[in-house]
């Protein structure tokens, strides 16, 4: 019988869940395949080589076996970057979790997605670094819209296509981002937009994460940004969620199946 086909991937490990007697399986974004679910046969024995390299929040270099069955087992992990710092502080290691939860909501198997695979890196050493920074992970929330396609319009009106000039804009995710004072499409999810809050919002579209600066916002400034982002996420998620969830249970039912 010829051996199964192994390949190689960098990757997040995002979470992972008891699988069989004594197997985990393990939710990885990569840097070349996008998500990929993989059984860790074993890794729950502490005389596993596979104990200690498959915590989340960890970035590994894996070598995995394609299954007979098609749900591929992790042959080797070995380890890139363990995020240290981020580990060591609860608000960080929480709003880590965070992030993870995010990109597995919006990352997609079979797609790969270099620059969101790249942000993730990016923003949990960034949360590492400084844990009590909330713009952080607003960079992160926005970016990851914006790298998954579903960016915001943030310098013209999406229904009249003007550009914005300071005056009484709205914010509605269901229309794609800013409205102008003129433009009132039926919509149950409008919201006021603040010209600041605008501003910030185009500030980290612009920016490198590294190159934020420590922005000190008003606490009210704080809450409008991160409500806006919010239910941004929230509306794309719930459509991803719909549409990637049927197609990933199959696909797992299938593996299942196979695998049993
Ligand atoms: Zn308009």
């Amino acid at each position: 019988m010829a051996p199964p086909r192994t390949y190689h991937c960098e990757a997040l490990i995002l979470k992972h869940v008891p699988f069989g007697e004594a197997d985990l399986l393990v939710t990885f974004f990569t840097r070349e395949r996008g998500k990929i679910r993989a059984v860790a046969r074993g890794a729950r024995r502490s005389n596993s080589k596979l104990v200690g390299h498959l915590e989340p929040l960890t970035q590994v270099n894996l070598s995995l076996a394609q299954g007979r069955g098609g749900l591929d087992h992790v042959s080797q992990a070995q380890l890139m970057e363990s995020f240290a710092p981020l580990k060591d502080d609860l608000k960080a290691i929480t709003k880590g979790f965070y992030v993870a939860e995010l990109v597995d909501g919006f990352g997609s198997e079979a797609h790969p997605n270099q620059p969101l695979y790249h942000l993730a890196v990016a923003a949990l050493n960034a949360i590492g670094q400084d844990p009590e920074s909330e713009l952080s992970l607003r960079y992160f929330e926005l970016h990851l819209l914006k790298v998954s396609g579903l960016m915001p319009e943030l310098y013209r009106c999406v229904e009249c296509r003007k550009d914005l000039v300071p005056g009484s804009h709205r914010f509605s995710p269901n229309v794609g981002g800013c409205l102008c004072p003129d433009c009132r499409p039926a919509d149950a999810h409008v919201r006021p937009l603040s010209l600041r809050a605008l501003k910030v919002l185009r500030l980290l579209d612009r920016s490198q994460l590294r190159e934020i600066p420590s922005l000190k916002l008003s606490d009210s400034l704080a809450q409008e940004i991160k409500s806006l982002l919010s239910m941004s996420i929230e509306y794309w998620l719930d459509k991803q969620i719909q549409s990637n969830s049927f197609l990933e249970q199959l696909h797992l039912e299938e593996k299942s199946s196979v695998y049993s």
